[in-house]
This record gives C-alpha cells, sequence and structure tokens, in this order.
C-alpha cells in the first residue's frame, strides 16, 4: 500500500514509521509513505500556509492555495483512483469496519488539519472522505493519521509475525477479545483457567468464544445487536445470562 501524508510537521511521524509493525512494513515495502508539506508548495518569502479567518474570530485557518498544490503533488506520486482522506473531529468515526474496507486500497492520502479547521473551498473540491478519531478535538491530524496509518498496516498481508493475531482481535466480528494470559501458571491466588491448559483446541475455542461473547455483554452490549449469531454462540449465550456476574 502507498500512503500519501500532507502535514506541516512530518518529523512527528518517526514515532510510527520506524518502529513496531508499521516500522517493519516499511523496511520490507509492504507499505511506502510520502509526506508532502504545504510549506514547501507556497510561493511567498515568509511561506505562508495559514491566514486570518473571514468574519473575525479566534484562531487561524489553513489556506487553498499550499494545500491544493500538496494534494496534487501527492496525486501524481500516488496508484490511480486513491481517495484523499481529511483527519477532522467532524468526520464519521474511524472504525474496524473502515480499517476493512480500506486495507485493500493501493493507496490513500491523509490530509492532517492545523490550526481553527481548514478553507472549506479546500475541502469541497479535493477531499473526498472525513474521518474522525473520536468525539474531541485534537491540535492536529497528524495523531489521528498516526492511528489510521497504524491500524489499516496490521491487517495488510505479511505485516503481522502471525497472522492469527489479526484475525482473533476485537471488533472484527463486533465482539470483543477474550482475555490473554502467559507464564507464570499461578500469580497470588489468581490461576489460568483450567480450559487453556487442557491441551483440548475445542476447549480452549470454547472457552475462548464464550469470554468473548460475555466481556461484550457487560462492556459493549450495542455491539451484539449488529451480530447474526450461530447455534454455538446462541448456546453460550443462554449459558453465560444463566450465570451472569458483572465482568
Ligand atoms: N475547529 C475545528 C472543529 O471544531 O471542528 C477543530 C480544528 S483542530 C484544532 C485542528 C485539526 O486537528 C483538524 O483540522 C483535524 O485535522 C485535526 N483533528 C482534531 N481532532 C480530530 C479528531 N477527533 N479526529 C480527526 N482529526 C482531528
Amino acid at each position: 500500500m502507498w500512503l500519501g501524508v500532507i502535514t506541516l510537521f512530518p518529523d512527528m511521524f518517526d514515532a510510527v514509521t520506524r518502529e513496531g509493525v508499521f516500522g517493519r512494513a516499511v523496511a520490507s515495502e509492504i507499505l511506502s509513505i510520502e509526506f508532502f508539506n504545504p510549506r514547501d508548495y507556497t510561493t511567498d518569502r515568509h511561506r505562508t500556509v495559514d491566514d486570518r479567518p473571514y468574519g473575525g474570530g479566534a484562531g487561524m485557518v489553513m489556506k487553498v492555495e499550499p494545500l491544493q498544490r500538496a494534494v496534487i503533488a501527492a496525486k501524481e506520486r500516488a496508484p490511480a483512483a486513491t481517495p484523499v482522506v481529511l483527519m477532522s473531529p467532524q468526520g464519521h468515526t474511524f472504525s474496524q469496519t473502515k480499517v476493512s474496507a480500506y486495507r485493500d486500497s493501493a493507496g490513500l492520502i491523509l490530509v492532517c488539519g492545523r490550526y481553527e479547521g481548514i478553507d472549506e473551498r479546500f475541502i469541497n473540491h479535493w477531499v473526498d472522505i472525513e474521518w474522525s478519531v473520536g468525539d474531541y478535538v485534537l491540535s492536529g491530524g497528524e495523531l489521528p493519521a498516526m492511528v489510521v496509518m497504524d491500524a489499516i498496516a496490521r491487517h495488510l498481508p505479511g505485516t503481522l509475525g502471525n497472522q492469527m493475531s489479526a484475525i482473533d482481535e476485537s471488533y472484527l466480528d463486533a465482539t470483543l477479545d477474550y482475555p490473554h494470559y502467559t507464564r507464570p501458571e499461578t500469580m497470588a491466588s489468581e490461576k489460568i483457567p483450567p480450559q487453556l491448559l487442557s491441551g483440548d483446541h475445542g476447549q480452549v475455542a470454547k472457552y475462548r468464544r464464550r469470554e468473548a461473547l460475555k466481556r461484550t455483554l457487560n462492556r459493549r452490549p450495542e455491539l451484539l445487536t449488529t451480530m447474526t449469531f450461530g447455534d454455538q454462540d446462541r448456546e453460550l449465550l443462554l449459558e453465560i445470562f444463566a450465570d451472569r456476574q458483572p465482568d
């Protein structure tokens, strides 16, 4: 996948592009990333990227022209039909469903806003999609873009050592992940659930599914309303209801 990031602060991305899963994906060329800094596309001596808002008020607004030139430069490098995504607290909430929908895209151009926001004419003309990472306002779109990049990168074939770990995670089928344990077998009085020590794959899978359903029911019950349940899930849910304890 090719990622183009329009940002005034490309150095911020060192934190994710050099380390961990994302860093390995870049090193092994599963992912390539290019930065386009609107400041490099200014024409005045002061390299101006923002200006005062029409109508007055606090804060500055990102100007259309440098952003527009940066997006044109990114589009020239991007695979055909790459969508332009604006990071925005006013966008649709970014979710695992969107990760699944976009992980097969050949490319994405992520636009990071700063200041009070971006001249609306740039958004109207150049932006295809707006994504929010949550109902709060951050100082810039860089952290949201890193969230999007990391969430997508873990689902590109070959990025994770064991591809199963991306298949078995929270939100993939609207359930939360089951609890995980590792050595030592006993910590204080808390032991490993016996099903995980049984060596019986069927028992392990059933235990994990039951815990995933129970956890989702206790913490995020609304997620279950989007699911179609098979016979085993229905049976497990009836068991959970029968001896329901808060998680
Ligand atoms: N005045 C804007 C508003 O109230 O909607 C907020 C501007 S914010 C200070 C500056 C930039 O940060 C935005 O243009 C956007 O790119 C980014 N940003 C802030 N919060 C975000 C969020 N929750 N999700 C995605 N991007 C966000």
